[in-house]
């Protein structure tokens, strides 16, 4: 997959990188329940500016679930988000911890954008007004602009011919390609991508990875979901292994694939081959 880009200068991370970068966004001991069951069991991630994580792991291990909890989809249970060294979701208020208000919420989760396994564009707006309804919305583009900055959006995911169409004129990749620039339109700090490409035919796959590898080589700060593992060995700098509800295992991907060190990640990556 994504052949079309090389694979990059980048320093090996945990072990090896420089820790200059700084770090983006935080979780620490993040907790979830969810119908009864603890699906996120004490989750500490530490993502840098620049990183892009990969994270890996069986059905059901909360991969999802800490995503959400990372833009505050849903709100975890227990323990913190930081972005940018500032708690997300909650501000103190005197000794208690409170919700944040909406308004606040809604900037910060500008700030940490998602991309869906199942695109969710709006089915009655076109490629391009999916992608400037929200930075109209956040006022960081006039109104007179908004037509060129949706049209420069969409040549950097290959689409700018296909701006005027409906997402059900468009193909699954190009659905995808479509949600990628929406996310990046209101200017994130960080992207999340929640298993990217598996709702895709496999043809489609590698001109959504593409993007993505193109993305990482301009130095977009990313966590990935997903399965692709010969991806994940090219754009990634950290490989996470989630499994029930905890990280198991965090480290570059050579080390992760080649000599993972804890059984878990052994079985798992023997069973999908
Ligand atoms: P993954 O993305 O790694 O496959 P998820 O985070 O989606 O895992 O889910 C982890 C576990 O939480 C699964 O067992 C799933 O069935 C359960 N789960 C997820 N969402 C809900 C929900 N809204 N209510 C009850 N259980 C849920
Ligand atoms: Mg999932």
């Amino acid at each position: 997959p994504a052949q079309t880009t090389t694979p990059r200068e980048r320093t090996p991370t945990r072990a090896g990188r420089p820790m200059s970068a700084p770090v983006v966004l935080e979780a620490r001991d993040l907790r979830k329940a969810l119908g009864g069951r603890e699906v996120l069991a004490g989750v500490d991630l530490e993502i840098r500016r620049g990183d892009v994580c990969v994270i890996i792991g069986p059905s059901g291990s909360g991969k999802s679930t800490l995503l959400r909890c990372l833009n505050r989809l849903l709100i975890a249970d227990q323990g913190t988000i930081l972005l940018d060294d500032q708690p997300f979701g909650y501000r103190p208020s005197g000794s208690a911890i409170r919700p944040e208000p909406e308004r606040h919420l809604a900037e910060r989760r500008r700030r940490v954008g998602m991309v869906f396994q199942r695109f969710e564009l709006f089915p009655h707006y076109t490629a391009l007004e999916n992608v400037v309804l929200a930075p109209r919305h956040f006022g960081l583009v006039p109104r007179a602009g908004a037509r060129e900055y949706g049209l420069a959006l969409l040549r950097r995911v290959g689409l700018e011919q296909h701006a005027d169409k409906y997402p059900h004129q468009l193909s699954g990749g190009q659905q995808q390609r479509v949600a990628i620039a929406r996310t990046l339109a209101v200017e994130p700090e960080v992207i999340l991508l929640d298993e990217p490409t598996s709702a895709l035919d496999p043809e489609l796959v590698n001109e959504v990875l593409s993007v993505i590898a193109s993305l990482a080589d301009e130095g977009m700060t990313m966590v990935i979901v997903s399965h692709e593992m010969d991806f994940a060995r090219l754009v990634a700098d950290r490989v996470v292994f989630m499994d029930a509800g905890r990280i198991i295992e965090d480290g570059a991907p050579d080390q992760i694939f080649s000599a993972p060190a804890h059984q878990r990640t052994q079985r798992f990556l023997a069973a999908i081959g």
